[in-house]
């Protein structure tokens, strides 16, 4: 009735990038660089194998598994995170990663337009994703001392604040009492990204639910070894966490996923603190062992380690060729070009030392 008919040509010459949404314009699609190598040691994933209890959970699935839909917001998965992470279920968000779950809350919490701040270096993904919503991202700097520049997180005025403990790419920690003393002072939300919690003591998870305006994100990538499933959470108040739920929105987390998750949340836990004790010692043997090869890597709370070095993108090249990939970041604020490699088996670790020893010392 009220259409006009638009021939082919005139369809045709109207830009195609002009159907997007303005934001989207300048982003580009994300490019990690993951191509397949012999030894990948790039993105922090458990290098030790898969929880058992979740591989045999996923070679025991029934049809009915794939023909069906999941269940509506992963009752079953939230029950058995809520126990494991000390918190009750209705306190309990999940998502397809917990990208997808900070992706969610940044929406669940601003209009398009607002601020996002963050301490810089830190998670790549985040200023993505506050571009992907409609953000302006701020990026402040840590203080000279490591911990979080609060003055300057408070003073961009963004309404959301995205802190990363431990920080994904340093591998350090901005320290409890910055942290607190954010809380006590931002009007807004607070997201507190915990990716690497199980690598160094308990963080703020079983206490996120007693801060008015707190939202700790985990997830099932790392320590668990489940990167594969995609599975991430996020702990706060049950009147934020049901606010991140309907951003998030139904059916967001597969049945074979969530099963195999909930086994090895029960069933795995064992195996999980053994690898992740395994890690721990890695980590200090692989630190110690970099010194006498002319390297002064950061020190680590997290299950990689960040190695300072002349010529990242070049160096993790090199690598590459000879069989073990490294993640480059080049040109760091304070640290400069440096190289993020993933703790893993001692034998990964021997071969990355002779390797870094090749291509770089
Ligand atoms: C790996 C990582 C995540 C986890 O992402 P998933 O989507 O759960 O796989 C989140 N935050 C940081 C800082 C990470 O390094």
């Amino acid at each position: 009735v009220g259409g006009v008919v638009v021939t082919g040509r005139e369809a045709d010459s109207r830009p195609a990038l002009e159907l997007a949404r303005a934001a989207y314009r300048e982003l580009s699609l994300y490019d990690p660089k993951l191509a397949p190598c012999r030894i990948d040691l790039s993105d922090n994933t458990n290098r030790f194998g898969v929880p058992p209890a979740a591989e045999r959970v996923l070679r025991e699935a029934s049809s009915e598994a794939i023909t069906r839909y999941p269940s509506v917001y992963s009752g079953s998965l939230k029950e058995a995170l809520a126990s494991y992470a000390g918190v009750s279920a209705n306190q309990i968000v999940t998502g397809c990663g917990s990208d997808d779950v900070i992706d969610s809350a940044i929406r669940a919490f601003t209009e398009p337009g607002e601020r996002l701040a963050f301490p810089a270096p830190t998670f790549a993904m985040v200023p993505y994703f506050a571009r992907m919503n409609g953000l302006m991202p701020v990026s402040v700097p840590y203080a000279d001392d490591g911990s979080l520049d609060v003055d300057g997180l408070i003073e961009s005025e963004a309404r959301v604040i995205y802190v990363c403990e431990p920080n994904n790419p340093t591998g350090t920690r901005a320290g409890r009492a910055s942290i607190e003393a954010l809380l006590a002072r931002h009007s807004g939300l607070v997201i507190l990204d915990e990716a690497y919690a199980e690598f160094d003591g308990d963080g703020f998870l079983a206490r996120a639910p007693l801060h008015s305006r707190l939202i700790v994100t985990r997830t099932l990538s790392k320590a668990f070894g489940l990167a594969g499933l995609r599975i991430g959470y996020a702990a706060g108040p049950e009147t934020l966490i049901r606010e991140v739920e309907k951003s998030r929105g139904p059916f967001k987390v597969g049945t074979l996923a969530e099963r195999a998750a909930v086994a090895a949340l029960i069933e795995s836990r064992d195996w999980v603190r053994a690898h992740v004790e395994q890690v721990v010692r890695n980590r200090a043997r692989f630190i110690a062992a970099l010194g006498p090869l002319g390297f002064s890597p950061l020190p680590s709370a997290t299950n990689f380690v960040l190695v300072p070095v002349a010529n990242a993108t070049e160096s993790a090249a090199a690598m590459r060729r000879a069989g073990v990939a490294v993640r480059a970041f080049p040109g760091l604020p304070r640290i400069g070009d440096a190289l993020r490699i993933t703790i893993g088996p001692w034998e990964m670790m021997q071969e990355c030392l002779a390797r870094m020893r090749e291509a770089i010392a």
